[in-house]
């Protein structure tokens, strides 16, 4: 792929050795055209949205507002008043959990996760359970890393009232077959939320086909800038939520006696904005659709098929995570070492992996592990640099073994 030149940052040696960038799953790094697209909003039109009838502010508010048109057909929501503009997955969460979530959940009441969560998709079920006396339900995994579906088909019961599932591991790379767990979920009543923080930048998504009922993700993720985010409400979700916050924007009419909201997605977006992150985040999924997801989806494959193989010849690698259908994303072990003494190995060697628990700890007590090495490639990433990556380990691992 013909992309390296878009990413001045991959230009850098790191430690006297050319930058090998292996923690896209943590966040991606930023096309030119994203920097430029915030670079030329800051210098040009540096402006608040939905407020002036000035030209500056009327210039800002069209650009912010056809962001919104860009997220909703890119993942093809059916109305631009679905797409919630948020600082990014955990945001929107913690959105669903306190505008849908304390209004429709109470004793007796269900919201179903799954083992392989990350904390943000964790703690908010956690904190409302907790003010509404509904229960939490973690539906297994089993030892590659896939959901048991006949497991989470007998946890799905008329008291299940949301399903909130990963739609990519980031931990296990594993992809969940999101479908077939929100058809699951559906036939018992149940609403579904799907995080994808980790697909969005990889997989085509369709929520209407998905038929979801929300759908989160991050922009920075996304080759986007950092906090920015999207929820996506499936229309008839909203007379279900109330407003999160309160603030200026969400509003129609103000008086200290009573207040009337504006209409959605406005009312779920208090205050002032992350207005050039959006402008910047149309310019990224501009730039991601031109390349195409099913020329990135197929690229990362090979990337991620030839880096297992390789690693597989690696007699003391333990991989986390080896389900069927997988994401670019691998998680290992090498023998005894700690993750940390690993990624602090390979970064002298100039190679950027993610070491720790990954915000996914209930996981990694599962597993019986502190953490593990994750190394997640992006299309801007090249066999080159696996091969380079190998040789890297190899050299770890002899320097650790001495
Ligand atoms: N969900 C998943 C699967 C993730 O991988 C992440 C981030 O790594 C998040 C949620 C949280 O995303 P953010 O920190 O951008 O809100």
């Amino acid at each position: 792929m013909n992309v390296r030149k878009d990413f001045t940052i991959l230009k850098q040696s790191v430690k006297g050795q050319p930058l090998i960038y292996f923690d896209n799953a943590a966040t991606s790094q930023k096309p030119q055209c994203v920097i430029d697209e915030l670079n030329s909003y800051y210098s040009h039109y540096n402006s608040n949205v939905h407020r002036g009838v000035h030209y500056l502010s009327q210039l800002a508010t069209e650009k912010y507002e056809q962001a919104r048109v860009v997220v909703q057909q890119f993942i093809n929501a059916q109305y631009d008043r679905e797409i919630v503009f948020t600082k990014g997955t955990t945001d929107g969460i913690n959105l669903v959990a306190n505008a849908w979530g304390l209004e429709n959940l109470g004793e007796g009441d269900e919201v179903l996760i799954s083992a392989m969560e990350h904390h943000s998709n964790i703690v908010p079920w956690q904190m409302i359970c907790q003010k509404t006396a509904a229960k939490l339900v973690v539906a297994p995994i089993d030892e590659t890393g896939e959901l048991i579906i006949a497991e989470f088909e007998k946890l799905v019961s008329s008291k299940t009232k949301l399903v909130s599932i990963t739609h990519i591991s980031n931990t296990l790379g594993t992809i969940n077959p999101v479908d077939k767990l929100i058809e699951i979920a559906h036939k018992n009543n149940a609403k579904v939320l799907i995080d994808g923080a980790q697909s969005v930048p990889h997989l085509n998504i369709d929520v209407q086909q998905m038929n979801c009922d929300f759908f989160v993700f991050s922009g920075h993720k996304l080759f986007a800038p950092t906090g920015t985010g999207v929820l996506y409400v499936k229309e008839d979700r909203y007379k279900e939520m109330s407003p999160y916050q309160g603030g200026g924007d969400m509003i129609k009419d103000v008086a200290f006696e009573k207040t009337t909201y504006n209409s959605p997605p406005h009312k779920f977006e208090a205050g002032t904005p992350n207005i050039a992150g959006f402008i910047g985040l149309k310019s990224a999924i501009e730039y991601v659709q031109k390349i195409g997801l099913n020329n990135i989806y197929s690229y990362e494959q090979n990337l991620h098929n030839f880096a297992f193989d390789e690693m597989s010849k690696i007699s003391e690698i333990r991989f986390i995570g080896t389900a069927s259908n997988k994401a670019s994303v691998i998680s290992f072990l090498v023998g005894k070492t700690h993750p940390f003494d690993l990624g602090t190995l390979l970064d002298q060697l100039g190679i950027a992996i993610r070491t720790g628990h990954h915000c996914t700890q209930p996981l990694m007590d599962l597993y019986k592990i502190p953490g593990t090495a994750r190394a997640s490639f992006c299309f801007y990433n090249s066999e080159k640099e696996i091969e380079f990556f190998i040789k890297a380990l190899k050299r770890c691992i002899k320097m650790l073994a001495a």
